[in-house]
């Protein structure tokens, strides 16, 4: 790594792969953009698909080795994946500066979920291998003895996205090293800086040799990689067109895949809410507005009973023009700018739909003024939305939030319910039995009551089109396992 002094610009020039680091098949560029200012960050190679040629054998010659990674005592990769904790924690600030400058993530809540979190990860599939038992001996039905053998699903091509880079690297990394897997590991353009620190870290760490190689590449060599014939499992979080796309090859090849998707969540105020947004506000816009609303379990869809509906509007129209817009790396900062440009053009086109449509803009809808560099968009309410309704149906992965009204229990359900998606979601009462009772009937992979924030140690991951099989929790760990009889 260099670091020009004057411009403080980031440049890489290789790759890690095979626990090197290694020169580029070819000269292409990507150059990372400072979402609050525009400015470029750096540049590090893109990798081709002779990159991934070469990091794919790097984790297959790994894996295949007998006496290898693979091999070991889950243990003694927990002492490894312990170390890489440790490596990590140590670069904690750079971390949070690199992801924060790159997809515009307020320091705030990198400091939260893009550090800490992914160690806690780290560590708690540590404390997994720690006490996973490889083989269970079963009597046979039929006499005779059955052993159930675990065993590590092989190499794994782990694609994620620009919104959570480190966490939701993190959430494939953690569970195959502790099964035993490889990994190559491809970052989205956006965020590269900070993959190349969890390359450093993993150096650092004494990773055994090819057991996690890294190569940030674009869509096409995303592609390559998914249907690589040395790749024995994917794990993929993106976008919901992209999951279809890699379900179909993997549907093709036969090869297990763990699908992270899209969502459109519902957050549904109970009539007995507490709508004191000094008591519940920190929660709820953890819940509805996370990173910038490029949060894919975020509750964007607000549903309010018809009975306090002015109360809600107007209560989240006061909470959400008071939050606080800046740039991304000042601490006081609770809506960054959009990661990319495309992405604010996304969003605001949005917004214009929701206009189009009918729907009451509250407040919001324009680009901030005084901010004329970065992709800033004001957190944006709109009330009176029909769940009919594109801004209500499609995720728009931005601050906007849709307010609609409902009858009564089942109507709030109904609507809820009445979604391509099902990710996450909240429900916010005072009764907190009525709160699980109503939470239970929701067609959904996760959701909170008066609270949301996936653990690492239970389940994450969607129905519908939010996707397929579940990352975290000992359920994570399962996906990375391939089970073996042997009878005796
Ligand atoms: P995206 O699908 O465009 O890209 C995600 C990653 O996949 C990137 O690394 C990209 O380079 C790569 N990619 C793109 N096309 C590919 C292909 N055909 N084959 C292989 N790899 C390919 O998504 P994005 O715009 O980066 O991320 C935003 C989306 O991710 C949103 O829809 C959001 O809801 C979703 N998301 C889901 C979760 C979850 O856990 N369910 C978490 C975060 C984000």
């Amino acid at each position: 790594m260099t670091t020009d002094i004057a411009t403080a610009r980031i440049t890489y020039d290789k790759f890690y792969i095979g626990g090197s680091w290694v020169r580029p098949s070819t000269d292409r560029l990507i150059t990372p953009i400072d979402a609050s200012t525009e400015e470029p960050l750096g540049q590090v190679p893109e990798g081709a698909c002779a990159d991934i040629d070469a990091a794919v054998t790097a984790a297959r010659a790994t894996f295949d080795d007998p006496s290898g990674w693979a091999s070991w005592d889950p243990a003694r990769r927990a002492e490894v994946m312990e170390r890489l904790a440790t490596a990590i924690d140590k670069r904690a600030e750079e971390f949070v500066n690199r992801v924060s400058a790159q997809n515009g993530i307020p320091v705030a809540v990198a400091q939260q979920l893009e550090i800490g979190y992914p160690t806690a990860v780290l560590r708690f599939y540590a404390g997994l291998a720690r006490e996973f038992s490889q083989i269970e001996t079963r009597a046979g039905l039929f006499g005779g003895l059955i052993d159930v053998r675990k065993k590590p699903a092989g190499v794994v091509a782990a694609i994620a996205p620009w919104n959570f880079p480190q966490a939701l690297s993190m959430f494939k990394i953690a569970p195959a090293m502790a099964a035993g897997c490889t990994l190559v590991v491809k970052p989205s353009p956006e965020t590269v800086l900070d993959a190349y620190l969890l390359a450093e870290a993993i150096d650092e760490a004494q990773v055994p040799a090819g057991v996690i190689n890294v190569v940030p590449a674009g869509r096409e060599v995303g592609a390559y990689l998914v249907s690589h014939p040395g790749v024995d499992k994917v794990a993929f979080t993106g976008s919901t067109a992209t999951g279809r796309s890699i379900a179909e090859t993997c549907g093709r090849l036969l090869r297990p895949v763990t699908l992270e998707l899209g969502g459109k969540s519902a957050a549904i105020l109970l009539d007995d809410v507490d709508l004191d947004l000094t008591k519940i506000g920190e929660g709820l816009f953890a819940s509805t507005l996370l990173n910038n609303g490029q949060t894919c379990f975020i509750g964007t869809r607000v549903l309010a009973p018809q009975s306090r509906y002015s109360e809600v509007v107007d209560a989240f129209t006061a909470f959400v023009a008071g939050l606080q817009v800046g740039n991304a790396h000042d601490p006081a900062t609770q809506i960054g700018p959009m990661a990319t440009d495309a992405q604010r053009q996304r969003v605001e086109s949005f917004i214009a739909t929701g206009l189009a449509e009918g729907a009451r803009m509250t407040t919001g809808g324009r680009r901030p003024a005084g901010r004329d560099k970065g992709w800033f968009v004001e957190p944006t309410v709109f009330a009176d939305v029909d769940n009919r309704a594109a801004i209500a149906r499609e995720e728009i992965f931005g601050p906007v939030l849709t307010l609609i009204a409902y009858d009564d229990i089942d109507d709030a359900v109904r609507i809820a319910n009445d979604s391509d998606y099902g990710l996450g979601g909240t429900v916010w009462t005072e009764d907190p039995d009525r709160g699980l009772a109503v939470a239970s009937r929701i067609q959904t992979g996760t959701i909170g009551v008066n609270r949301y924030i996936p653990d690492p140690a239970a389940p994450f991951g969607g129905v519908k089109a939010s996707g397929l099989g579940r990352e975290l929790g000992p359920e994570g760990l399962a996906a990375y396992l391939q089970t073996q009889t042997i009878y005796r």
